[in-house]
């Protein structure tokens, strides 16, 4: 295409048309701030938020559940001490009645009693180093817990400032809807639609203004002669440029 293409039009148009770019202005001004809404630093920072408390949330899980397992070992620990315990207090009673008469018997009970003796020194380690295991198992999991309270409440107080940021913007898109439809209701229906079809198109612009002999659209020059055309095109003709194919406005 070399000359600028038109297609005939409602009557007067050059209102309508300026109608239409008023309609376009508006439409810029909700897609730019639809951009805006979608790109709200507090969402940025909210996520970033957000993962850390996840990332906190799994961390926590992991070192319960190592806890469990060690209290679970603790308690295994405490058993075992309990039955030790039993033993020697029942090889006790036994001495105590006199039971214990021959010197193979009281041989084998010093034995007996030597290595419950050295087991429950073992015992008694195992259970301090558990223990101190679980310590720091929990000093880990209140920094943690700590961590996760001060991180609820930036989140909170995030998703306040985010809904307010939003709540701001809608209001400006409703502003600006209101008026669109005032605008649209004076523009012909076919121009409209003609309108509405370039701007899916055309990354959201479906008219454009004629500056400095370029199509403020697709920012190209027009030829002379599309210039000429477009400048003295009948009223009621609508001029389309002819290398965007978008609505043009003199
Ligand atoms: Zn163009």
């Amino acid at each position: 295409m070399t000359t600028a293409t038109s297609t005939g039009g409602g009557s007067a148009p050059s209102v309508p048309l300026e109608v239409l770019v008023a309609v376009q202005d508006g439409d810029t001004a909700a897609d730019q701030l639809r951009h805006r809404r979608a790109r709200l630093p507090e969402r940025n920072v909210l996520a970033g938020l957000e993962a850390r408390l996840e990332k906190n949330a799994t961390g926590a899980a992991e070192l319960d559940a190592a806890r469990r397992a060690q209290e679970a070992r603790l308690a295994e620990l405490a058993g075992e001490v309990d039955e030790l315990v039993g033993r020697t207090t029942r090889i006790d009673d036994r001495l105590r009645a006199g039971e214990v008469g021959s010197f193979r018997d009281q041989e084998a009970i010093a034995m007996e009693m030597g290595l419950l003796g050295r087991r429950r020194g073992e015992l008694d380690d195992e259970q301090l180093v558990v223990m101190e295991a679980i310590e720091e198992l929990e000093v880990e999991l209140n920094r943690l817990a700590g961590e996760r309270a001060v991180l609820a409440g930036e989140i909170a107080s995030l998703r306040a400032a985010l809904g307010s940021a939003e709540a701001a913007v809608d209001t400006e898109l409703a502003t600006i809807a209101i008026r669109r439809a005032d605008l649209a209701a004076e523009v012909p229906t076919g121009l409209l639609d003609e309108y509405e079809r370039l701007r899916v198109r055309l990354d959201g612009v479906g008219v454009a203004r004629l500056v400095n002999a370029c199509c403020s659209g697709c920012h190209l020059a027009l030829s002379a002669s599309e210039l000429d055309h477009s400048r003295h095109a009948p009223a009621d003709e609508i001029v389309h440029c002819a290398q965007c194919g978008r609505i043009l406005v003199a």
